[in-house]
Protein backbone atom coordinates (compact mmCIF):
# COMPACT_ATOMS: atom_id res chain seq x y z
CA UNK A 1 0.00 0.00 0.00
CA UNK A 2 1.55 3.27 -1.05
CA UNK A 3 -0.18 6.72 0.37
CA UNK A 4 0.35 10.44 0.63
CA UNK A 5 -0.43 12.07 3.98
CA UNK A 6 -0.98 15.86 4.09
CA UNK A 7 -1.40 17.93 7.41
CA UNK A 8 -0.31 21.35 8.21
CA UNK A 9 2.34 21.41 11.15
CA UNK A 10 1.30 20.68 14.29
CA UNK A 11 -1.69 18.33 13.09
CA UNK A 12 -0.02 15.13 14.43
CA UNK A 13 1.24 13.78 11.46
CA UNK A 14 4.49 12.78 12.07
CA UNK A 15 2.54 10.93 15.44
CA UNK A 16 0.29 9.23 12.50
CA UNK A 17 3.04 8.61 9.94
CA UNK A 18 5.04 7.01 12.94
CA UNK A 19 1.77 4.76 14.34
CA UNK A 20 1.42 3.50 10.35
CA UNK A 21 5.10 2.54 10.25
CA UNK A 22 4.96 0.60 13.50
CA UNK A 23 1.38 -1.15 13.14
CA UNK A 24 1.34 -1.81 9.35
CA UNK A 25 5.26 -2.12 8.75
CA UNK A 26 5.06 1.05 6.19
CA UNK A 27 8.12 3.39 5.78
CA UNK A 28 7.64 7.30 5.72
CA UNK A 29 9.36 9.13 2.89
CA UNK A 30 10.17 12.31 3.12
CA UNK A 31 12.58 14.12 0.33
CA UNK A 32 14.04 16.07 2.95
CA UNK A 33 15.89 12.83 4.45
CA UNK A 34 15.99 10.82 0.90
CA UNK A 35 17.68 13.64 -0.27
CA UNK A 36 20.49 13.91 2.14
CA UNK A 37 20.77 9.82 2.30
CA UNK A 38 21.58 9.53 -1.26
CA UNK A 39 24.08 12.55 -0.69
CA UNK A 40 25.59 10.59 1.84
CA UNK A 41 25.49 7.32 0.05
CA UNK A 42 27.07 8.64 -2.71
CA UNK A 43 24.65 7.63 -5.35
CA UNK A 44 24.81 8.73 -8.62
CA UNK A 45 21.90 10.85 -8.08
CA UNK A 46 23.20 11.92 -4.82
CA UNK A 47 25.82 13.58 -6.30
CA UNK A 48 24.27 15.41 -9.06
CA UNK A 49 22.16 16.76 -6.08
CA UNK A 50 24.76 17.56 -3.55
CA UNK A 51 26.75 19.44 -6.53
CA UNK A 52 23.40 21.39 -7.10
CA UNK A 53 22.78 22.46 -3.61
CA UNK A 54 26.22 23.32 -3.07
CA UNK A 55 26.31 25.62 -5.94
CA UNK A 56 23.66 27.16 -4.24
CA UNK A 57 20.51 25.61 -6.61
CA UNK A 58 17.67 23.87 -6.49
CA UNK A 59 17.40 20.08 -6.68
CA UNK A 60 14.73 20.42 -9.84
CA UNK A 61 12.31 17.67 -9.54
CA UNK A 62 14.19 15.09 -12.31
CA UNK A 63 16.81 14.68 -9.41
CA UNK A 64 14.25 14.66 -6.74
CA UNK A 65 12.51 11.50 -8.34
CA UNK A 66 15.97 9.92 -9.60
CA UNK A 67 16.17 9.85 -5.82
CA UNK A 68 12.82 8.57 -5.07
CA UNK A 69 13.28 5.83 -7.88
CA UNK A 70 16.07 4.27 -6.21
CA UNK A 71 14.73 4.57 -2.65
CA UNK A 72 12.00 2.49 -3.83
CA UNK A 73 14.23 -0.32 -5.64
CA UNK A 74 15.91 -0.86 -2.68
CA UNK A 75 12.74 -1.25 -0.43
CA UNK A 76 11.29 -3.86 -2.83
CA UNK A 77 8.02 -4.34 -4.05
CA UNK A 78 5.89 -5.20 -1.15
CA UNK A 79 7.11 -2.13 0.99
CA UNK A 80 4.66 0.37 1.81
CA UNK A 81 5.36 3.56 2.02
CA UNK A 82 4.09 7.15 3.24
CA UNK A 83 4.99 9.57 1.17
CA UNK A 84 5.55 13.38 3.23
CA UNK A 85 6.45 16.39 1.78
CA UNK A 86 5.70 15.18 -1.76
CA UNK A 87 4.36 16.12 -3.88
CA UNK A 88 3.93 19.88 -3.87
CA UNK A 89 3.25 20.60 -7.51
CA UNK A 90 1.33 19.09 -10.49
CA UNK A 91 4.29 18.03 -12.14
CA UNK A 92 5.37 16.59 -9.14
CA UNK A 93 2.18 14.54 -9.35
CA UNK A 94 2.69 13.40 -12.50
CA UNK A 95 6.13 12.29 -11.97
CA UNK A 96 5.46 10.26 -9.02
CA UNK A 97 2.63 8.37 -10.83
CA UNK A 98 5.61 7.59 -13.64
CA UNK A 99 7.94 6.10 -11.09
CA UNK A 100 5.15 4.43 -9.35
CA UNK A 101 3.97 2.73 -12.50
CA UNK A 102 7.29 2.39 -13.70
CA UNK A 103 7.57 -0.22 -10.12
CA UNK A 104 3.60 -2.02 -10.58
CA UNK A 105 2.71 0.71 -7.80
CA UNK A 106 0.38 3.03 -7.63
CA UNK A 107 -1.15 5.14 -4.99
CA UNK A 108 -3.80 3.92 -2.84
CA UNK A 109 -4.58 6.96 -0.24
CA UNK A 110 -4.11 10.45 -0.16
CA UNK A 111 -5.18 11.11 3.58
CA UNK A 112 -5.67 14.45 4.27
CA UNK A 113 -5.91 15.27 8.33
CA UNK A 114 -8.30 18.37 8.24
CA UNK A 115 -7.90 20.72 10.89
CA UNK A 116 -9.92 23.99 12.02
CA UNK A 117 -7.27 26.86 11.70
CA UNK A 118 -8.90 28.85 14.93
CA UNK A 119 -8.64 25.65 16.97
CA UNK A 120 -4.76 24.29 15.85
CA UNK A 121 -3.56 27.47 16.65
CA UNK A 122 -4.69 27.75 20.10
CA UNK A 123 -3.81 24.24 20.51
CA UNK A 124 -0.05 25.13 19.19
CA UNK A 125 0.15 28.80 20.96
CA UNK A 126 -0.99 27.39 24.64
CA UNK A 127 1.49 24.32 24.53
CA UNK A 128 4.26 25.05 27.19
CA UNK A 129 7.25 22.21 28.90
CA UNK A 130 8.77 22.48 31.78
CA UNK A 131 12.67 23.15 31.51
CA UNK A 132 14.14 20.68 33.94
CA UNK A 133 12.62 17.51 33.17
CA UNK A 134 10.67 18.39 29.66
CA UNK A 135 6.98 17.61 30.79
CA UNK A 136 4.48 19.05 28.81
CA UNK A 137 1.61 21.54 29.73
CA UNK A 138 -0.92 23.83 27.95
CA UNK A 139 -2.52 26.96 28.51
CA UNK A 140 -6.01 25.74 28.59
CA UNK A 141 -5.72 21.82 28.61
CA UNK A 142 -3.24 21.00 30.98
CA UNK A 143 -1.99 23.58 33.45
CA UNK A 144 -0.15 21.77 36.26
CA UNK A 145 -2.00 21.01 39.35
CA UNK A 146 0.17 24.49 41.47
CA UNK A 147 0.13 27.19 39.67
CA UNK A 148 4.16 27.73 38.10
CA UNK A 149 5.07 24.19 39.77
CA UNK A 150 5.78 21.18 37.48
CA UNK A 151 3.68 18.10 38.66
CA UNK A 152 6.47 15.97 37.84
CA UNK A 153 9.85 17.34 39.06
CA UNK A 154 8.83 20.52 41.12
CA UNK A 155 10.56 23.15 38.87
CA UNK A 156 9.45 26.40 38.42
CA UNK A 157 11.22 26.85 35.41
CA UNK A 158 8.87 26.89 31.89
CA UNK A 159 9.83 27.23 28.31
CA UNK A 160 7.62 28.03 25.38
CA UNK A 161 8.82 27.14 21.80
CA UNK A 162 10.08 30.44 20.40
CA UNK A 163 8.21 29.44 17.02
CA UNK A 164 4.86 28.64 18.44
CA UNK A 165 3.37 31.78 18.17
CA UNK A 166 0.20 32.82 16.23
CA UNK A 167 1.90 34.28 13.68
CA UNK A 168 4.34 31.83 12.84
CA UNK A 169 1.31 28.86 13.46
CA UNK A 170 -1.11 31.14 10.70
CA UNK A 171 2.04 31.90 8.44
CA UNK A 172 2.97 27.92 8.57
CA UNK A 173 -1.05 27.32 7.57
CA UNK A 174 -0.66 28.98 4.76
CA UNK A 175 2.43 28.01 3.50
CA UNK A 176 0.92 24.50 3.81
CA UNK A 177 -2.72 25.48 2.10
CA UNK A 178 -0.54 26.87 -1.03
CA UNK A 179 0.93 23.55 -1.25
CA UNK A 180 -1.59 20.76 -0.85
CA UNK A 181 -3.74 24.00 -3.27
CA UNK A 182 -1.98 22.33 -6.43
CA UNK A 183 -2.40 18.42 -5.57
CA UNK A 184 -5.43 17.80 -4.06
CA UNK A 185 -7.52 18.37 -6.74
CA UNK A 186 -6.01 16.44 -8.97
CA UNK A 187 -6.23 13.49 -6.39
CA UNK A 188 -10.03 14.25 -5.63
CA UNK A 189 -10.77 13.51 -9.48
CA UNK A 190 -9.67 10.17 -9.10
CA UNK A 191 -11.67 9.69 -6.05
CA UNK A 192 -8.85 8.31 -3.62
CA UNK A 193 -8.67 11.44 -0.97
CA UNK A 194 -9.52 10.13 2.17
CA UNK A 195 -10.43 13.15 4.85
CA UNK A 196 -9.90 12.46 8.33
CA UNK A 197 -10.60 14.61 11.21
CA UNK A 198 -7.61 15.75 12.62
CA UNK A 199 -8.90 17.56 15.61
CA UNK A 200 -10.07 14.44 17.52
CA UNK A 201 -7.78 12.92 20.23
CA UNK A 202 -4.85 10.52 18.67
CA UNK A 203 -6.66 7.61 19.61
CA UNK A 204 -9.71 9.07 17.29
CA UNK A 205 -7.73 9.99 14.37
CA UNK A 206 -5.78 6.96 14.25
CA UNK A 207 -9.50 5.16 13.86
CA UNK A 208 -10.74 7.36 11.16
CA UNK A 209 -7.25 6.68 9.54
CA UNK A 210 -7.67 2.88 9.49
CA UNK A 211 -11.46 3.32 8.50
CA UNK A 212 -9.91 5.15 5.46
CA UNK A 213 -7.32 2.95 4.76
CA UNK A 214 -9.84 -0.08 4.78
CA UNK A 215 -11.43 1.36 1.87
ZN1 LIG B 1 9.41 19.13 35.43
Amino acid sequence: MDIILLGPPGAGKGTQAGRLEDEHGMIQLSTGDMLRAAVKAGTEVGLKAKALMEAGELVPDEVVSGIIGERLDELGPEQGVIFDGYPRTAAQATALDEILSARGRSLDHVIELVVDEDALVARITGRFTCGKCGEGYHDTFKQPAKEGICDVCGSSEFKRRPDDTEETVRTRMQEYRGKTAPILPIYETRGIVRKVDGMGSMAQVNDEIEAALAL
